[in-house]
Formats: structure tokens, C-alpha cells, sequence
């Protein structure tokens, strides 16, 4: 028999232990800080709506991988989603990512595929060659006015910094398109899943061999000399009692409201000006139209830095956090018998099925 502690029961932990407990002679047991498990993908029924709220902010799964598609339907029904953003500037309401319409609605154009990419391509900054940060990536692809737009105020409250300061993987992570495709992603497999998320958490998990302690929080003091293998997927600065110094993050908070019928007519509206306070609207009954409820609850997202009590959401990775992290990755690297995997194990911005992609490989592994 082999004993295997996981210290996190997101989808890094999650799927691990579902992977390892295929084999009975495994023992799984997972420590959980908080009083649930699913990490911030956990979806829960709001008690006055009745609807399928997600907690920690909206999740709408999406890859190109069809393994990882596959795989993910053994635990839910995922029912088809298209995430159609829309971005409020100066009291103009625009399509995202940036598209055809965008392009003509914002330069009061009508321009076709071919005349908006040769406009475009003049008023980008071609002088930037290798983009060094977020801010030059932008003035590179769709120049200064549509940055200044879309960009610089949003990305200031969400970032909490100078986008200057930010690296330009942030942004390539957004599409420009110059057709009226106004899919938020690229990836072809796209969905939300009928029941949640918590649902499919609760799948993966219940297995013989696993165990689940909820409210348990990990540290140095716990016991690891009984266990064969370790997966961390908490915040690797912690691991190492900040021993080297805190990694920056930011955090999202929410506040909460409700309205008759419908608030806002989608589900998600990101605000670029500056002045307003938060970055976006979720309004959760929109990311299951395939059910009805006559009331509705929206959440108004604010960012802002991680302190103490905090959950960590995006790694900033600024240059003196990634000084701060080779430091704690030459120290994992004498630690055999731990793995560290996830978004904070990692220290990585991640998407939904890049962890679970990468959990599956590791337990190859283990299995
Ligand atoms: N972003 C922006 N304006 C927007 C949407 C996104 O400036 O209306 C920037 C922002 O810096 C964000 C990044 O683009 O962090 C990536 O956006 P994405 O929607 O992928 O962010 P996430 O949903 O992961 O928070």
C-alpha cells in the first residue's frame, strides 16, 4: 500500500487523487484550509435566487485539448457556453476582445476585415519589436488610442500597478480579431457545467481510498514522515514560511447585490474607465441560460493587493517576485519527496484546463 497526502483540493489536488485512487492499494488523504473543497472554482446555489453562483468569480471552461475535454465529462454534463464580453468606456458600451466592431464602433468606421487590419497596422507602435511588458505589447498590436481605452484603466485596477511593469504574457492571452467574432476565447471546446463545478469536485472524490479533511490548514509542523509522496498546490512562499519573502498577488473581492429580472442583460460587462471603482460585473444567472429564475444576483468584482487573510487569485510576477521565486524553486529542488503543482505551487497565472492538463500528466507518474 502506498499513502499519498495532497495538501490542496483544487483542480491540481482534485484530479491528482482521482487519478491515483484508480489503484486501490492507494490511500489519499487531502488537507483542505477551507470548509469546502474545489478551491475558487466552488459553485454553490444562492439561497434567495436559487441560482448557480460562482463564488470565487466566474469560471467558463474552455480548451483546446479534447483529451482534457473528454476527461472532464466523466465528472459533468458540460452544456455549451460562448462568453460574449462587453466593456463599458465613457459610457459607450463596446464588444470584446477587441473585433471588427469594436474597431468601427470606436473609430466611427465601417471598415471591412482587410482595410481594419491595414488600419490598424498604422497605428501601432511597428517600432516596439520584442515587446518587453503588457504596456508595449498593447501600443504594438492595436496602438495607443485603443490601448488607452480598453487597457490602461482596467488593467490598473485589476493589476493594482503601472501595466508598464506587468509581462506582455498578460495581454497575449486576449485575442484582436478583424471579423465580428466576439467569442471571448479561441478554444474550440467551450462549456459550463449543468450542475457547477462543486459537483464535479465532489465526483472526483468520492473514491474509498480518498480522504478529505476540510478546515484543515497545512504547515511545517504537520507530519509528512508517514506518506510515500506529497503534492503541494498551496502558495510555495508559504510552504517555505516566506522564508525568502512574500511573492505579490492580487486578490478579487465581490459585493454582492440583487435585482428583479435582469440586471444587466449578460454575464459578464468589464468597466475600462478608471474612476469607477471596480473592474466588472458577473451577473451569474446568465452562465446558465438554460434554466429560469425570475430574480437575479449580480457581483461587482474589486481587486486589490493580497494581505494576510486574503485568498491569492493572480501572481503578478513582477522582477523582484521572480527573484524572490528562483530562490524558493532551488529549495524545492533537494525536497524528492514533495511535488508542487497548480497555479500557486507554481507561482503561474493559469487557466482551468492548463492545471488539469498538467495534474494529469504528473500523476502518469504515480499511477
Ligand atoms: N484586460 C483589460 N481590459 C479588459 C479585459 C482584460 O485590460 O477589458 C487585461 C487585464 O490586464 C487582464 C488581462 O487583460 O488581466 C487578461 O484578461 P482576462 O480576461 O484573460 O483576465 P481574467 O479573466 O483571467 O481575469
Amino acid at each position: 500500500m502506498k499513502k499519498y497526502l495532497i495538501i490542496g483540493s483544487g483542480f491540481s489536488g482534485a484530479v491528482i487523487a482521482e487519478q491515483l485512487s484508480k489503484n486501490p492499494d492507494n490511500k489519499i488523504l487531502i488537507l483542505e484550509e477551507r470548509n469546502h473543497i474545489g478551491g475558487n472554482c466552488y459553485t454553490e446555489r444562492d439561497k434567495e435566487t436559487n441560482i448557480m453562483v460562482h463564488k470565487y468569480g466566474p469560471h467558463i471552461f474552455n480548451t483546446d485539448n479534447e483529451g482534457i475535454w473528454n476527461y472532464i465529462q466523466n465528472f459533468c454534463e458540460m452544456i455549451p457556453f460562448v462568453n460574449r464580453v462587453k466593456s463599458i468606456y465613457k459610457s459607450e458600451v463596446y464588444s470584446l476582445p477587441i473585433n471588427l466592431h469594436t474597431i468601427n464602433q470606436f473609430f466611427k468606421k465601417n471598415l471591412n476585415p482587410r482595410e481594419a487590419k491595414l488600419f490598424i497596422e498604422n497605428i501601432a507602435q511597428k517600432n516596439i519589436v520584442e515587446p518587453q511588458n503588457f504596456e508595449e505589447q498593447a501600443l504594438k498590436f492595436i496602438g495607443k488610442d485603443l490601448y488607452e481605452a480598453f487597457f490602461f484603466g482596467y488593467t490598473k485596477k485589476q493589476w493594482g500597478c503601472e501595466p508598464s511593469e506587468l509581462p506582455a504574457s498578460i495581454l497575449k492571452r486576449l485575442p484582436v480579431r478583424f471579423n465580428y467574432n466576439d467569442n471571448y476565447y479561441n478554444n474550440p471546446f467551450q462549456g459550463i457545467p449543468k450542475e457547477g463545478y462543486t459537483s464535479i469536485f465532489e465526483k472526483m472524490l468520492d473514491s474509498e481510498n480518498i480522504e478529505v479533511l476540510l478546515n484543515t490548514k497545512f504547515d511545517e509542523s504537520y507530519d509528512l514522515s508517514g506518506f510515500d509522496h506529497i503534492f503541494y498546490t498551496g502558495p510555495i512562499d508559504a510552504f517555505f514560511n516566506y522564508k525568502h519573502g512574500k511573492l505579490s498577488y492580487r486578490t478579487v473581492f465581490f459585493e454582492k447585490h440583487f435585482s428583479e429580472d435582469d440586471y444587466q442583460g449578460n454575464a459578464v460587462i468589464n468597466y475600462a474607465d478608471p474612476e469607477i471603482p471596480y473592474t466588472r460585473i458577473h451577473e451569474h444567472k446568465h452562465f446558465t441560460p438554460w434554466e429560469s429564475h425570475e430574480k437575479t444576483v449580480y457581483f461587482k468584482e474589486f481587486s486589490k493587493e493580497t494581505e494576510e487573510e486574503d485568498i491569492p487569485y493572480y501572481p503578478k510576477r513582477l522582477s523582484k517576485d521572480l527573484e524572490i521565486l528562483s530562490k524558493y524553486e532551488t529549495e524545492k529542488e533537494g525536497l524528492e519527496k514533495i511535488t508542487f503543482i497548480g497555479r500557486l505551487a507554481t507561482y503561474r497565472y493559469m487557466d482551468m484546463h492548463h492545471v488539469i492538463g498538467e495534474a494529469l500528466e504528473i500523476a502518469k507518474d504515480f499511477i
